[in-house]
């Protein structure tokens, strides 16, 4: 088959066509992947933000059809529609048992670029290929762990479904499982790429009044204020994106802060932005070495805050996918929004080109079978 594979860190990816995919496994099953996102999550391991081993096939924001089960396989059959879950969740192990599934025991195997047992099922030129987060959706098959499909009904669009297995999980999640927002709250959120929109759209849905979007680009903001932002800083010399934030709020800060981007100045900012006993969720995914300096007395005693962790917006993909489909069919939750390009994956590399640039919330790539 062919499929977009990113050759090694810093390299464009390339479209080959000599991918072969085996079998699926005990446990696991083949899936025709209909659409995958582009995430800026694909381009953290392009540049070496996200270290993965190469060669690997991207992509983790998916959605398609189940076309063949391993032995044991149980939770799915052939013909069923599924979202791809980027963290697999056994329900078994400690984590999934204390109701953290978002951090499972058996998604530690990622790390290797395989599945759960750290091989991969697909081969290039008859050498091993990775596969990213257990999925590798920028193929148009993938055999995948049976702990990482999520059955959603047959009339839901793929393209739709897709982005939830990444991006509307992640930020949609942050707001409504992370953070404790009440109605009427003020927020921030510092970066409003394909992630920070879906926290701003979990801020509105949890009843946040004032929503404040920080970034850089005119485009973002923009598209941060039809996804429910009230109020927008933007970025540039001459502005204190501290000062400007608490400006709305008198000066007092907000209740919740949201970082998206994952640099240590923007998560400092964050910090900074929220009130006294306020929170602060961190989002974003920063680079390895990133270290950030706080004063501790000031930050956690005398204003009190709360600075909370988010991986993949502590979600519990079972029961959270079927509700965020929910809230999309009454018309609370965006997502035919999100998507401002369906690319093929031979247009991967314009597709992260966009991203930086800041003028798609989400290119989506729809395979050819
Ligand atoms: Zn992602
Ligand atoms: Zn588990």
């Amino acid at each position: 088959m062919k499929a977009a594979v990113l050759p090694g860190p810093g390299q464009p990816i390339e479209t080959r066509d000599d991918v072969e995919l085996a079998p699926p496994g005990p446990g696991e099953a083949r899936v025709k992947v209909v659409a995958s996102g582009v995430c800026h999550s694909d381009l953290s391991v392009q540049n070496g933000t996200i270290p993965l081993p190469t060669p690997i096939v991207l992509g983790h924001e998916g959605a398609g059809v189940v076309e063949e089960v391993g032995e044991g396989v149980s939770t799915v059959k052939p013909g069923d529609h599924v979202v791809l879950s980027f963290v697999p969740a056994c329900g078994e192990c400690f984590m999934c048992s204390k109701g953290q599934p978002y951090l499972c025991e058996k998604s530690a195997a990622q790390a290797a670029g395989g599945l759960l047992d750290g091989t991969t099922r697909l081969t290039s030129d008859g050498a091993p290929l990775h596969q990213m987060a257990c999925l590798g959706t920028y193929g148009p098959y993938a055999i995948v762990p049976e702990i990482s499909m999520v059955k959603i009904p047959d009339d839901v669009p793929l393209d739709v479904a897709a982005l939830i297995g990444c991006g509307v999980l992640t930020g949609v999640g942050a707001a409504l499982n992370t953070a404790d927002i009440s109605p009427g709250d003020s927020v921030a959120v510092i970066g409003c790429g394909g992630v920070g929109l879906n926290v701003i759209q979990g801020a509105r849905i949890a009843g946040a009044t004032t929503i404040i979007a920080v970034d850089r680009f005119d485009s973002k903001l923009e598209m941060a204020r039809e996804f429910g932002a009230t109020h927008t800083v933007k970025v540039e010399d001459g502005v204190d994106p501290v000062g400007a934030t608490m400006a709305v709020n008198e000066g007092r800060g907000v209740d919740v802060a949201f970082e998206v981007i994952g640099l240590g100045p923007t998560i400092e900012q964050a910090i900074n932005t929220a009130r006294a006993g306020g929170q602060v969720v961190l989002v974003g995914v920063p680079r390895l070495d990133v270290m950030v300096n706080l004063n501790a007395a000031f930050t956690w005693l005398y204003l009190a805050k709360s600075i909370k962790g988010c991986w993949y917006g502590s979600s519990d993909v079972y029961s959270d996918v079927p509700k965020l489909l929910d809230l999309w069919k009454k018309g609370e939750l965006k997502l035919e929004e999100l998507i401002s390009k369906e690319v093929t994956i031979d247009d991967v590399n314009q597709a992260f080109d966009d991203m930086q640039a800041g003028t798609v919330a989400r290119s989506v790539i729809r395979h050819q079978h």
